[in-house]
């Protein structure tokens, strides 16, 4: 019996827009573009494992 392979666990991150300074909290595994709510600004993309966060982390939900 073979055990899956450990997943390394996924978060919630607290993003800051560059463009605006609204934070807000974005799934660091998104499988879809995560934009700002106030401007629009793309804060997080999808990159088929963890999204790449293109604004400031400001706290690490876990
Ligand atoms: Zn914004």
């Amino acid at each position: 019996m073979t055990l899956p392979i450990p997943t390394p666990r996924s978060k919630f991150v607290r993003v800051k827009c560059p463009k605006c300074g609204a934070v807000q909290v974005v799934f660091d595994r998104a499988a879809t573009t995560v934009r700002c709510l106030s401007c629009g600004e793309v804060l997080a993309v999808p990159t088929g494992g963890k999204a790449k966060i293109l604004g400031e982390i400001v706290e690490v939900l876990t």
